[in-house]
């Protein structure tokens, strides 16, 4: 079992400086403990990392959890997007319409009925008032396909066949939600910036001896943090625990008459495909996908082992625009995303992508993050694992991290938090991880197979 150090580190080297690494960088520079602990933030990019899956027009921010816990997380990190946090349109509570395509929700559903449950939840663990807008509601079941029509009308498309529209839900204008934290951790005075991509940690027995940098620099830290994101299977095993997989978005322009119109609806998500729509800013409409997302296969020197040994293994890793300047999301993404915009805005069924993207989720067995000391390096530590939902808690959940760091479980959700978030027990049976939670898409998608099947989107429609 992991263990928590006795003594405060002197100096602590958080590698990452996306959601994880900056939230926990804020957390640590404000606590008492570490007054003294020399506190180093390292990125591989200038920031903001434009391939970093915290960076992009926008997150959804919501409480619609089954599980009380990540609600509850959720209704502290609520407080913050509707203060300061979220001013200046960085938070934006226009509400969330999570909808099914299926007539029939509970036979056909792969996410197990997630919408029904987390309206269950928000209803119960959160207390919101149901019933329409106009009256006051927070939250409004909509039980067929025309009441979910009637709260996503401009769209003008077939938009699901029922689900709920919550009023509290919102989102983030997410690279901006970033410049504000990142503002936050440099006033604090407390934390050294570096731009500086780690090459590889350098293991002993039962600690990590160093750092070293792509310049062949080598680092050290009493305790380090892991924060890489999608990129940290390279730097520790972690076959069957976490993967990398890449999720597609499509963004389009629209004329300022269509922001208008679209400009003030919820959030559309729907849990049958995975497929949303988050309303539109600056005359950009981005159409993504929350699915099992493709495995990008690399073999790489076996990170915990010496480079001498020549022990290989293969995992899955990000490729993105930084990789190669020209790769775009493979057909049978685009057809997704161009069958699902024009299902919902036939008046925009046929407008072109301006660009298109694979974002890299970390992806575990079941959708819960992995906040936790490793179980053979003391001077270890990993924040990662967002399984595509941790935006939203950038605000709140490096207190939670930290706490970890500390052992300390301040109340009743810190203890529910730390059960979910630790080092698993042990390892899925296949080294890559395809997550649990609830996805669109087909599960088991390489990258390099989709992109090589280079048909036209017409014709990947016919194979979907
Ligand atoms: C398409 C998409 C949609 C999403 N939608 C939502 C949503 O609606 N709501 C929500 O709450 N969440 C959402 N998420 C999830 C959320 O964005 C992520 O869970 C969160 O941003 C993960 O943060 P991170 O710090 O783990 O990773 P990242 O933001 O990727 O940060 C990792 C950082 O580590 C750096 N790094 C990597 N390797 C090295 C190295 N070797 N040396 C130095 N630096 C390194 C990277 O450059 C990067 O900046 C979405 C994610 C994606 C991809």
């Amino acid at each position: 079992m992991p263990s928590t150090p006795k003594e405060t580190p002197s100096s602590i080297l958080i590698i990452g400086s996306g959601v994880f690494g900056l939230s926990t960088a804020y957390a640590l520079a404000q606590r008492e403990a570490f007054k003294r602990t020399k506190i180093t933030l390292l990125e591989r990019m200038d920031f903001p990392a434009p391939d970093a899956a915290s960076i992009d027009s926008s997150r959804i921010v919501r409480p619609d959890y089954p599980d009380p816990a990540y609600a509850a997380l959720m209704a502290e990190s609520h407080k913050y997007w509707r203060g300061d946090f979220g001013a200046e349109g960085r938070y934006t509570e226009s509400g969330l319409c999570l909808v099914t395509d299926h007539p029939d929700d509970s036979a056909e559903s792969a996410s197990g009925n997630y919408l029904v449950k987390a309206l269950e939840n928000v209803k119960k663990s959160l207390g919101l008032k149901v019933g329409r807008r106009e009256d006051g509601g927070q939250v409004e079941p909509l039980e067929s396909a025309r009441a979910v029509n009637r709260v996503m009308a401009s769209m003008g498309g077939d938009c699901g066949q029922s689900g709920y529209v919550n009023w509290t839900s919102g989102w983030a204008d997410a690279e901006a939600g970033m410049h504000y934290m990142r503002k936050l951790v440099a006033a604090t005075g407390r934390v050294e910036f570096r731009t500086a991509e780690v090459e590889r940690l350098h293991y002993g027995e039962s600690k990590v001896e160093s750092v070293e940098l792509a310049s062949g620099e080598q680092l050290h830290a009493d305790l380090i943090i892991l924060a890489t994101g999608a990129w940290t299977p390279k730097l520790i095993d972690l076959r069957g625990i976490a993967s990398a997989t890449g999720q597609v978005l499509a963004y389009i322009d629209i004329t300022q008459t269509e922001q208008d119109r679209f400009g003030s609806n919820p959030t559309l998500l729907s849990e049958s495909s995975g497929m949303f729509i988050i309303q539109p800013r600056s005359r950009q409409l981005k159409v993504a996908r929350h699915g099992y997302g493709y495995a990008n296969f690399v073999t790489i020197p076996h990170p915990e082992r010496p480079e001498s040994a020549g022990e290989k293994i293969t995992v899955s890793l990000p490729r993105t625009k930084q990789d190669d300047p020209n790769i775009n999301i493979p057909p049978e993404g685009d057809a997704a995303c161009r069958a699902y915009l024009r299902k919902t805005i036939p008046d925009l069924a046929d407008r072109p992508w301006t660009q298109t993207r694979i974002c890299w989720y970390t992806d575990t067995i079941n959708g819960d993050w992995l906040i936790d000391y490793h179980p053979t390096y003391s001077n270890l530590f990993l924040t990662t694992g967002g399984s595509g939902h941790a935006y939203k808690f950038l605000p709140v959940v490096g207190e939670r991290i930290v706490d970890i760091v500390l052992g300390v479980e301040r109340d009743e959700l810190g203890a529910s938090v730390r059960r979910k978030w630790r080092w698993p027990e042990k390892r899925g049976g296949d080294d890559h991880v395809w997550t649990g939670d609830w996805r669109g898409g087909v599960k088991g998608m390489v990258l390099d197979e989709e992109l090589a099947r280079g048909g036209t989107v017409e014709k990947e429609k016919a194979r979907l």
